[in-house]
């Protein structure tokens, strides 16, 4: 396994992290966690030392899954992360309410502390603000009571705002959505982060299976590497100077080899180096939907992301209607029922022009 230092902390972790939200989901459902906690424990002794959950993951069973395995590990063997913000509690929570939350997140987890406990699913620099005000007095007084050691916050905004919140100085690191469709988004926060000292923990670094899904169109990543395209997709992740951990979502001992072998000769770079080799090969992919569904609050109940999904076929160069019809099974024409609201475009986080496309869909 090859290691990274957690920007200016002096914690060595892997540049593999486990995402503890791929347990299966037949033995979730069937109540199997010692099995599905062997996939952490192989995930350990591969190497791996940086867990990542939170409430609500895998039926909200994934902090007790994850406890099972860690508990069976020496404490100083691993880090571990959970999240919590204004919406995991609820109404309106109290600082009270908060601290009960993570008091179970803790025993869940059968640890006394946390590692890193997020600022959860911040989506705009508005969200950030308001959920700094209301929640960072709490997490504070959490990191003095010893239950959490840093303050870190995970976010789907794009890079500028990134900058932002990096900038606030609140904060030892972050953890973002970011992959080889939507690096460009991205690449002001990450580089400005890296310049402050703090941690970058990358999520979805497959696109959403968009990229393992499509394995012609990408296969320009694994040029020249005896990688299989999706560990080419984590490897380019991983490869960033900028970025310290790069989650892989495991289902099984057979994903863990997969992520393991994708660092296996990590050579790291700066993402402007990255950035120009890609370019210079002609991508720009980074108008794809990446099927995250924040934008699935839509008043019309349009299922945005089977539309984008969709829409994705059609930039691949395939049949969009086709994919609606067949695949989705969904009506074209629902396309139609849109009123332009806009909502799905503040939260898209790929800030993709979607009233747009649904009017093109629909003809
Ligand atoms: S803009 Fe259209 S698709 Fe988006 S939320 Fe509003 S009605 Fe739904
Ligand atoms: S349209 Fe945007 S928010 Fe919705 S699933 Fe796709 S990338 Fe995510």
């Amino acid at each position: 396994m090859y290691y990274k230092q957690y920007g200016d902390t002096d914690m060595k972790v892997s540049a593999i992290g486990m995402g503890c939200m791929r347990y299966d989901d037949a033995d979730v459902k069937a109540g199997n966690f010692e099995k599905c906690a062997e996939v952490t424990l192989y995930a350990h002794e591969k190497g791996i030392n940086y867990f990542d959950t939170a409430p609500f993951y895998c039926d909200d069973k994934s902090e007790i899954i994850t406890g099972i395995a860690l508990s069976q590990l020496p404490r100083d063997s691993y880090y571990v992360s959970s999240k919590t913000n204004m919406g995991t509690v609820g109404g309106k929570a109290t600082e009270g309410d908060y601290r009960k939350r993570l008091e179970t997140t803790l025993t869940r987890l059968k640890v006394d502390y946390l590692d890193f406990y997020h600022l959860w699913c911040v989506l705009s620099l508005d969200s950030f603000s308001k959920q700094c005000d209301a929640l960072y007095g709490f997490f504070e007084k959490a990191k003095a009571d010893g239950l959490i050691r840093n303050i870190v916050f995970s976010s789907h905004m794009q890079g500028n705002e990134l900058e932002d919140a990096v900038n606030s100085d609140l904060f030892k690191g972050m953890l973002i959505g970011y992959n080889a469709l939507n690096y460009r988004f991205r690449q002001t926060g990450i580089e400005a982060a890296y310049k402050k000292g703090m941690g970058v923990v990358v999520m979805n670094p497959l696109g959403g299976g968009l990229i393992p899904s499509n394995p012609d169109t990408f296969r320009y990543l694994a040029e020249g590497t005896d990688l299989t395209v999706p560990q080419a997709a984590l490897n380019f992740v991983a490869s960033h100077k900028e970025i310290t951990i790069t989650l892989a979502g495991c289902t099984t001992k057979a994903h863990i080899d997969d992520a393991c072998k994708a660092v296996e000769n990590l050579a790291e770079r700066p993402a402007s180096e990255i950035y120009k080799e890609y370019e210079n090969k002609g991508v720009a992919l980074n108008n794809l939907c990446t099927g995250c569904a924040y934008c699935k609050h839509c008043p019309k109940d349009i299922d945005i992301p089977k539309f984008m999904d969709a829409y994705n076929e059609k930039l691949l160069g395939n049949n969009l209607h086709d994919r609606l019809k067949y695949h989705w099974q969904i009506p074209a024409s629902m396309a139609a029922e849109c009123i332009s609201c806009g909502k799905c475009e503040t939260l898209c986080t790929q800030h993709l022009p979607i009233i747009e496309r649904l009017a093109e869909i629909a003809g």
